[in-house]
């Protein structure tokens, strides 16, 4: 089990810098998402943690203690690169034992080891199968269980999922999930898939351009993004931003969006200039009297929803509301937001002006 903490750590390839000043802590027992584009710098994040690249500066530290200096097979973290990297001319049973076998583990205390995993898999019935006719599933298993049986302090994941099918894919982020929770070890897990973090993750850092956008549960960065970045990768269809010239004070609570008055939670901080108000697609309301007007311009059908784009004064916005509600082409609809839901940004440097939830969770100033 194991608590890792980055503290401004960078790294540079030659003129080119991939990360930039991280910091964030991932804590005992956490399933940790990295996230972000590709590109962003989570592997290059991920391979610091585990020693594979040295941070051109900064510190890293597990358990307390700074690892710098600690070559890789001496951190006691299991990388699970590709799961389904298996030794195929050796049945299941000696897929597992091989990491202990090479650790000099012998006789009972072998067998119990590897005993324990493939209950902890459920994968009993196929210990003495050959890999090689093992369903996907079950071969993605015992990669894991390879992994597992040597009880590192810690679990990578590099897209561990990533090559798999939709329907294989949402099955296995499950599994895993369930497993983690079994055995409470601290996993950190790279991603680029927005849905994925939010399933399975206890607490998600967001990169963009090796810049740690924001840290923080699911919940938080989705309701209160800390950049208009992460308010438009997070989310399907993302935030939508109406830009307007306007001020608003320390605490305001209003914003004048074309002569009509808007509520907003209170801003933390006060600003002048060009602004953003972001609003996500299922908090934007029809309602009749609203003096905030959009007229239809698309129509999606998804089932027991429907997105509908409209074309206002201030961009383009997108709304998910109930199918049962008829909406026609060219419509002009009043529209009504849920002002506890809005964010408020500086449309120049993309920062969020209101922050109530995220007080002590946005990871740089
Ligand atoms: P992806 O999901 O595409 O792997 P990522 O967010 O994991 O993206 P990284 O693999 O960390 O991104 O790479 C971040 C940047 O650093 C990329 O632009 C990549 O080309 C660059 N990079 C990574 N490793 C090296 C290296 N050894 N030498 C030079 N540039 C590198």
């Amino acid at each position: 089990m194991a608590q890792i903490r980055i503290q401004n750590v960078r790294k540079e390839f030659g003129a080119f810098t991939a990360v930039r000043s991280s910091s964030f802590t991932i804590e005992d027992g956490e399933f940790f998402m990295l996230l972000g584009p590709s590109g962003c710098g989570k592997t290059t994040t991920l391979r610091m943690m585990a020693g594979l690249e040295l941070p051109t500066s900064g510190e890293i530290f597990i358990d307390g203690e700074e690892v710098g200096m600690k070559p890789a097979s001496q951190r006691d973290i299991a990388f699970v690169f590709q799961m389904f990297a298996l030794y195929p001319h050796m049945n299941v049973r000696k897929n597992i034992s091989y990491p202990l076998l090479s650790q000099g583990l012998r006789g009972e205390e072998l067998k119990t080891r590897v005993a324990e995993v493939a209950r902890i898999l459920r994968i009993e019935h196929i210990l003495d199968k050959p890999v090689g006719g093992l369903s996907g599933g079950d071969r993605q298993r015992v990669a894991l269980g390879r992994a597992i049986v040597r009880r590192p302090k810690a679990f990578f994941m590099d897209e561990p999922l990533g090559a798999l099918d939709a329907e294989f894919r949402e099955h296995m982020a499950e599994e895993l999930r369930a497993l983690h929770d079994r055995m409470g070890a601290t996993t950190v897990y790279v991603t680029h898939d927005q849905l994925e973090a939010m399933q399975m993750g206890d607490k998600i850092v967001v990169m963009n351009h090796g810049v740690v956008e924001q840290f923080g549960r699911p919940q938080q960065i989705y309701d209160w993004p800390a950049t208009k970045f992460v308010a438009q990768f997070i989310g399907s269809p993302p935030m939508n931003f109406l830009e307007f010239d306007g001020m608003i004070g320390i605490g305001g609570d209003s914003i004048d969006l074309g002569g009509v008055k808007v509520k907003v939670p209170a801003t933390r901080e006060g600003r002048a200039g060009r602004l953003t108000l972001g609003v996500r697609p299922e908090h934007v309301r029809f309602s009749s009297d609203a003096a905030y007007r959009g007229r239809v311009i698309a129509v999606e059908y998804l089932g027991t929803t429907q997105i509908v784009t409209l074309s206002t004064g201030h961009g383009d916005l997108k709304a998910r509301i109930p199918s049962s509600h008829v909406v026609h082409e060219d419509e002009l609809i009043g529209l009504d937001f849920d002002a506890r839901t809005l964010s408020v940004f500086d449309a120049e440097n993309g920062k969020a002006l209101i922050s109530e939830a995220n007080e002590g969770v946005l990871a740089h100033g």
